[in-house]
């Protein structure tokens, strides 16, 4: 799992990040709302409908904690 990268097992923002299958993406432009320190992107691709979308998990290593886009007030982990 992806959470070993940090030695951490946050606590989860959402039911579906325990699931298998997550990747690192890239650091992210935002802080982290609870400490301000650097945030980390996974993702999880999943098809519906026949199209592949991606859900997305924020992570700081330093809290741990982890976080959806909408908590950190962000539409992507590029914008900021
Ligand atoms: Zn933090």
């Amino acid at each position: 799992m992806v959470w070993n990268r940090w030695q951490v097992r946050p606590a989860l923002a959402n039911d579906r990040f325990a699931d298998p299958g997550w990747s690192y993406q890239e650091p992210v432009v935002r802080p982290c709302p609870r400490c301000g320190g650097q945030l980390h992107s996974l993702r999880k691709p999943y098809e519906s409908a026949g199209k592949t979308y991606r859900y997305v998990a924020l992570v700081c290593p330093a809290c741990p904690a982890t976080f959806t886009l909408s908590e950190v007030g962000a539409k992507s982990t590029t914008t900021s």
